[in-house]
C-alpha cells in the first residue's frame, strides 16, 4: 500500500508512522528525517536544507521531489510505502502522482492550541531518535528507551514554530481538498491517545 500522512507539524505523525509502517511492513519515509540526516553527514542536499529547516521554512519544491523520487525509486519501496511529511505543497503532490500516485492519505487532525504545547515540550533521543514529551521524562536530558542524551529539536523553539505551522495552512493544507477531490483522503482525530489514534488509522484503512 502507498500510504501519505498529512497533518500539521506535532499531530504524531512520526510516532503514529512509525507503528503503522511496521504494522503495514512498508518503508517508512519521513523527509524531515532525510533532510536532518543530510544536514547531519554535510551532503549536498543536507548544505542546502540546513537554513530552511532552521528558519522552519520548506525546503524548494525542486529539491525535495528530486529526493522522494530517487528514494521510492529504490527496492524496498516497489510494493509501498508510508510518506511522512511528503507532500507538504499541491506542487509536490502534482509531481508525485506523475509517478507514483498514492493510494491513500490520512490527515491527522490537532487544533492548534493543543500543537504548540506538543512541539515546545517535544524531546528527541540524539542517540535512538525515541520523542517523548518533556513532562513524561523522569530527567529532562536522559532517554528512558536507550539512555542517550535528550535534547529539543532546534525548529521546535517557539520562535519557529510559528513560521511552521503558518506554512503548514498556507501552503499544506490545500492538499486536504486535493486528495478528497481524488477521494483519497481519510480524516482522522489526532487529539487523543496515541494508541487510539493508532487504531482509527487501521480502521480508516478497512
Ligand atoms: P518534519 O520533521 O516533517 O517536521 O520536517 C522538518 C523540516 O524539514 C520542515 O520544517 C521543512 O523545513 C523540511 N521539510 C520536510 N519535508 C518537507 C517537504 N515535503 N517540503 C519542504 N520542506 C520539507
Amino acid at each position: 500500500m502507498k500510504l501519505i500522512f498529512l497533518g500539521p507539524p506535532g499531530a504524531g505523525k512520526g510516532t503514529q508512522a512509525a507503528g503503522v509502517s511496521a504494522h503495514l511492513r512498508v518503508p517508512h519515509i519521513s523527509t524531515g528525517d532525510m533532510f536532518r540526516s543530510a544536514i547531519k553527514n554535510a551532503t549536498p542536499v543536507g548544505l542546502e536544507a540546513k537554513r530552511y529547516l532552521d528558519a522552519g521554512e520548506l525546503v524548494p519544491d525542486s529539491v525535495v521531489i528530486d529526493m522522494v523520487r530517487e528514494r521510492l525509486a529504490m527496492d524496498d519501496a516497489k510494493d509501498g510505502y508510508l510518506l511522512d511529511g511528503f507532500p507538504r505543497t499541491v506542487d509536490q503532490a502534482v509531481a508525485l502522482d506523475g509517478f507514483s500516485e498514492p493510494d491513500a492519505v490520512i490527515d491527522i487532525d490537532v487544533p492548534d492550541e493543543k500543537l504548540i504545547g506538543r512541539l515546545t515540550g517535544r524531546r528527541v533521543c540524539t542517540k535512538c531518535s525515541g520523542t517523548f514529551h518533556v513532562s513524561k521524562l523522569a530527567d529532562e536530558h536522559t532517554c528512558p528507551i536507550c539512555g542517550g542524551e535528550v535534547r529539543q529539536r532546534e525548529d521546535d523553539r517557539p520562535e519557529t514554530i510559528e513560521t511552521r505551522l503558518h506554512a503548514y495552512h498556507e501552503q499544506t493544507e490545500p492538499l486536504i481538498g486535493y486528495y478528497s477531490g481524488k477521494d483519497k483522503l481519510r480524516r482522522v482525530n489526532g487529539d487523543s491517545r496515541p494508541e487510539d489514534v493508532f487504531k482509527n488509522i487501521i480502521a480508516s484503512l478497512e
